[in-house]
């Protein structure tokens, strides 16, 4: 699938949830926010149809995220009927790991290849700071479950200020050398404002080999995470609703006003 500007799209992000059992301060309020209702998120089979859809105009690679994946109900189902669709040739998830010990090997059973895991801070206060949470051992639990679960690869996504240079970027650049994990620095992003930069160790954030899609956790297909385009699977079909917003897909991103961080996925 070619956009105008002849990027190939391949590349779908599934968010699956905009629930979260973490706060972190630069992607959810304190007190949460008004969650989708049961019947406007989409149910696993909308979204295994929706994949079928993608797949077969040309999407190889989806990732799932949320909110926090991992606090949807049958998660694992999911990544069993996406695993199971023909043409999906790699399948990854981006997740905080506070449920990864108790997940990792039914996930890694169900077909999932690869987990990109987020991780600002190795000290337990700036965690807490971060995230309103104290769930950093959990979250180091969920690491080291899932490097014993053998996944393809795990990589970490360290939220920065500025640069990697930071004393908790540095951190936990060490921390992932003594676990043998790669980790990339993501340079805080504001949606509203368009303030969004390449990502550190990644390819994120540069729009001129963009390819992806996403598709937000109540159905709407978006060509670009810094534009407020999109398109109901609900109201136009899933394979209609992919090509529009494919063909509406910007050359850059600009800012997005009705998009965060926990219903789109990063
Ligand atoms: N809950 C999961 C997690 O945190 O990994 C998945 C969803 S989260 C929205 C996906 C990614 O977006 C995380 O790596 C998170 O750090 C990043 N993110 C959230 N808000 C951000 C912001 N304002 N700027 C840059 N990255 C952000
Ligand atoms: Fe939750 Fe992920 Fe957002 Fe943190 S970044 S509040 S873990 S969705």
């Amino acid at each position: 699938m070619k956009d105008r500007f002849n990027r190939n799209i391949t590349y779908l992000r599934i968010s699956v949830t905009d629930r979260c059992n973490l706060r972190c301060t630069y992607c959810m309020p304190e007190n949460g926010v008004e969650c989708l209702t049961h019947s406007d998120l989409l149910t696993f089979e909308e979204i295994a149809d929706f994949t079928k859809c993608a797949v077969s105009l040309g999407i190889n690679k989806v990732r799932l995220t949320g909110g926090e994946p991992l606090v949807r109900k049958g998660i694992t189902d999911l990544v069993r009927m996406i695993w199971n669709i023909e043409g999906v040739k790699d399948l990854s998830m981006t997740t905080n790991a506070v449920l990864l010990k108790q997940f990792a090997a039914q996930l890694k059973e169900a077909g999932l290849k690869r987990l990109n895991i987020s991780l600002d801070t190795v000290d337990r206060d700036k965690f807490i700071q971060i995230s309103r949470r104290d769930l950093l051992p959990d979250v180091l639990e969920g690491i080291d479950e899932a490097i014993n679960c053998g996944f393809d690869k795990i990589k970490l996504n360290c939220v920065v200020e500025k640069n990697r240079n930071e004393p908790n970027a540095l951190a936990v650049a060490e921390y992932a050398g003594s676990k043998e994990l790669d980790v990339r620095f993501i340079r805080t992003m504001n949606l509203d404002t368009g303030e969004f930069w390449v990502v550190d160790g990644g390819i994120g954030g540069d729009c001129s080999i963009c390819n992806r899609i996403r598709l937000s956790a109540k159905g709407d297909v978006l060509p670009c995470l810094f534009s407020d385009i999109g398109f109901s699977v609900r109201e136009f079909g899933a394979c209609e609703a992919i090509k529009m917003a494919v063909e509406s897909k910007p050359q850059k991103g600009t800012l997005s006003r009705s998009h965060e961080f926990y219903n789109v996925g990063g």
